[in-house]
């Protein structure tokens, strides 16, 4: 990696117009990572644009530098121009340009030197001309931290990049608790909040920013809405659009339900299916080594990590809940041991 880091060092020595982009549905990783590569890069005189397929939750979006983001539904033409203009341009926390939605035929076409930083595994290794890519980092953010250390950089992260780093890591380890954190992370948290990360306050502004009714729709999921199969230590979670309109839903409203699916004792593997704009969208979560980005991949056109994974399916609500009942029937064994 390290030569790697002297490659991206060279070709950030001279002023370069770049773009930066993560996949759909960004989440804490994806624009953390996302915006502290921005910050960097434009305090060393690079002219740089984050472009996101799509809109991302309301609590990432005090993040510094998140004014400047833009999305590309909505701004197809403008963000073309720019990425067809762009010298550089780099995919961060995806594997695969389809994560990229309308947005990838753009980037495809583009004849920008691509750079990808990824930790999910087995990277497409056709789309970018260097490959950061590590499946055992426990975020995007973290990979970054490591390059930029690499780049012999770190004296370049300030108060700003600090904490858009520590969303990344935070979000994407559950708040330093699934397998994926190690001491290093512990180390590099330490080093951020030494370079002024202020940890209580993200903490506060990432989970603490509850809107009453995404604590109602928290509350009407979990006594109404959880299915529980304690015989293969499973758990379904499903939401309509009507019940999303019921509780006003926003952007990122239904995230980390399927977390409280995962703390009922004994539960392994939990999926919460929720459909939004006409499409199904389903979130896979598991503990141990029960491998949900199989699952994600092998089902419902996904994929993601072996035990946080999502996918989309076409047999609407029920018809989901339907096939997820089957998938843990067919898995049975692996779910009891
Ligand atoms: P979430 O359930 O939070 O939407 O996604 C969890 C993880 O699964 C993400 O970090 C991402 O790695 C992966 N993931 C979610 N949706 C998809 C998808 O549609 N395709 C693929 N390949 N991965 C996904
Ligand atoms: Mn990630």
């Amino acid at each position: 990696m390290l030569k790697k880091a002297h490659i991206l060092k060279e070709l950030l020595r001279e002023p370069k117009r770049i773009v930066i982009t993560t996949h759909r549905g960004p989440d804490g990783d994806a624009m953390g990572a996302s915006l502290a590569l921005y910050n960097l890069l434009t305090n060393i005189g690079h002219n740089v644009d984050v472009i996101t397929p799509n809109d991302y939750a309301s609590f990432l979006h005090w993040m510094p530098g998140n004014d400047s983001v833009i999305e590309y539904n909505g701004n197809e033409l403008s963000s073309d121009a720019i990425t067809n203009k762009a010298d550089i341009i780099f995919m961060l926390d995806f594997n695969c340009i389809s994560r990229l939605d309308k947005f990838a035929d753009t980037v495809n076409k583009s004849d920008a030197y691509k750079v990808l930083m990824d930790h999910h595994q087995d990277p497409d290794m056709n789309i970018a001309d260097l490959i950061f890519s590590d499946p055992d980092c426990c975020s995007t953010a973290q990979l970054l931290y490591d390059v930029i250390i690499d780049m012999e950089m770190s004296n370049k992260i300030n108060q700003d990049i600090a904490e858009c780093i520590y969303v990344g890591i935070m979000t994407d380890t559950g708040s330093f608790k699934y397998s994926s954190t190690t001491s290093a992370t512990h180390n590099i948290i330490a080093e951020l909040i030494k370079k002024g990360a202020r940890n209580t306050r993200i903490h506060d502004l990432i989970y603490d920013n509850y809107s009453a009714d995404r604590m109602k729709l928290l509350g009407y999921c979990i006594n109404d809405k959880l299915l529980l199969y304690p015989k293969n230590n499973s758990a379904i979670i499903s939401l309509t659009s009507e019940e999303l309109d019921r509780f006003n839903f926003k952007k990122g409203d239904t995230e980390g339900i399927i977390n409280y699916a995962l703390a009922v004792k004994g539960i392994i593997f939990a999926v919460l299916i929720v459909q939004r704009e006409g499409v199904v969208k389903l979130s896979l979560r598991s503990k141990g080594n029960f491998k949900v980005n199989l699952i994600a991949n092998k089902f419902f056109n996904g994929g993601g990590h072996q035990n946080a994974a999502g996918g989309i399916s076409n047999l609407g609500v029920e018809g989901t809940i339907k096939k997820v009942k089957e998938i843990i029937e067919i898995y049975k064994e692996e779910l009891n041991n």
